[in-house]
């Protein structure tokens, strides 16, 4: 069969590629491995309660998901703009002040980091806000854990915040991050809100699909090789089209391609069911100890009713790495969160330990934003995370880069026409 472009793999990037192929008036067909759109934004049915698969957000700032998808029908529901730090036996509340600006005392006073701290963020708040993205990501580059020390920031507010913060967002606990890639997370907190869609993350990538064509995505295939202009699928069938787009997973795309794959980032979260949530609010609750597995928790059910069958409570437990056994883990989780909140987290019941030792890619230096669309040959090019740095903005910039690209040069006539 002859399609105009098969694009492979229906993730935020193939689908926002194949969106803009659809506008420009081709028919892309996205042939996917998994039975439903998304890729890594997925959300899975248990008992009633919806499990992203792993701690997942939409942050509300970038450019490029304002442009792609409509947040009044995603019903978004916000965190709250900063976090509840566990430090000693107590919880400290960390506020975002531009956004919550009767939080200033508190902020003054919270024992994250000291008075200096405190006004070393506003200005590195200054600093990671200035200019537009091509400017952030042409700025000299080091550790983010560099970067911040180079504001001066006391060893203090690096482990009790900077670090299960923002080391949870790269899935990655010592910082070793580009200051690019922590530049772009920190803008997109200050500037936006962190939101959930109420009815889950997968939200998202059905509200895309449903815009494409009707059977645009064929479901459950595989693709096991590229050959010229071709792809051959585990069923063993070839499909052929003019142009071939990789939306694959970086490690995928480069088996496609024959290249090495980057190094990655695991996760584990764990998933508990009780009747009551440990605590009211839509908080963000760290670990500012560094003693103990956890990293985050929250409470999903707090944001969105729908998460939760009615008087029960989603309880999301968020640690680095993907290695350990689900078990032994959730041992360790009940216990460090028995000294929190107490015997009761002992009878949470669990309800899934998703563990995804592929993430993220490692967002080692150097980290560059693409200026321009990556071809491979005259009919294959990749958009993704082989070609864009990780996350739902720039997944969706690089499926409208590439799917620019192939529109212009077919306007320019540089593709002949299948014969
Ligand atoms: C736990 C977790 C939390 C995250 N949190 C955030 C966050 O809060 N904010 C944020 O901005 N980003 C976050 N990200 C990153 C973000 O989800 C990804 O960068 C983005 O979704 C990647 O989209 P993609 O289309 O490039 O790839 P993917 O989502 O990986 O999609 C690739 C698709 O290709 C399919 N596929 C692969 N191989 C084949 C094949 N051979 N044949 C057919 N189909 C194939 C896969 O099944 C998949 O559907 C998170 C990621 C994870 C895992």
């Amino acid at each position: 069969m002859h399609s105009d472009v098969i694009i492979i793999g229906a993730g935020l990037s193939g689908l926002a590629c194949a969106l803009r192929l659809q506008q420009g008036g081709l028919r892309p067909r996205i042939i996917e491995a998994a039975p439903h759109p998304g890729g890594r934004i997925a959300t899975d049915e248990r008992d009633g309660f919806l499990l992203d698969r792993g701690f997942q957000v939409l942050q509300t700032w970038y450019p490029e998901a304002r442009r792609m998808l409509d947040y009044r029908t995603l019903d978004l529901r916000p965190f709250y703009p900063g976090a509840l730090v566990r430090i000693g036996d107590d919880f400290h509340r960390v506020s975002d002040i531009w956004r919550r600006p009767l939080q200033l005392l508190e902020m003054i006073r919270s024992p994250v980091g000291s008075f200096g701290d405190k006004l070393r963020l506003l200005r590195l708040r200054h600093h990671a806000l200035e200019g537009d993205l091509e400017a952030l990501y042409a700025r000299p580059e080091s550790s983010a854990l560099e970067y911040l020390a180079r504001f001066g920031f006391s060893e203090r507010i690096i482990e009790r915040f900077f670090k299960p913060f923002f080391a949870g967002v790269f899935f990655e606990p010592e910082l070793s991050v580009s200051s690019r890639a922590f530049e772009f997370v920190f803008r997109a907190f200050a500037l936006g809100d962190t939101a959930l869609p109420a009815g889950g993350m997968r939200c998202i990538p059905e509200q895309l699909a449903a815009r494409l064509a009707p059977d645009s995505i064929q479901y459950g295939c595989r693709v096991q090789r590229l050959l010229e202009r071709q792809v051959l699928l585990d069923q063993g069938e070839r499909l052929s089209a003019q142009t071939i787009i990789i939306a694959t997973e970086g490690a995928e795309a480069a088996r496609l391609l024959g290249k090495q794959p980057r190094p990655v980032r695991g996760t584990t979260c764990l998933y508990f069911a009780a009747p009551e949530p440990p605590f009211d609010g839509p908080y963000l609750v760290l670990d500012g100890s560094g003693q103990g597995p956890v990293n985050s928790l929250l409470c999903p059910s707090n944001l969105s009713a729908a998460y939760a069958p009615s008087h029960q409570a989603l309880i999301s437990v968020n640690v680095f790495g993907a290695e350990q056994h689900p078990d032994v883990l959730e041992a360790a989780v009940r216990a460090q969160l028995g000294t929190w909140y107490g015997e009761v987290v002992h009878s949470w019941q669990r309800l899934a330990v998703v563990q995804l030792p592929a993430a993220l890619p490692v967002q080692a230096t150097p980290v560059v934003a693409p200026s321009q669309a990556l071809q491979i040959q005259d009919w294959l090019w990749v958009c993704g995370e082989f070609a864009a740095p990780p996350s739902i903005h720039w997944a969706f910039a690089s499926g409208n880069q590439v799917a620019e690209a192939v529109l212009n040069t077919r306007h320019s006539g540089h593709i002949q026409e299948p014969g």
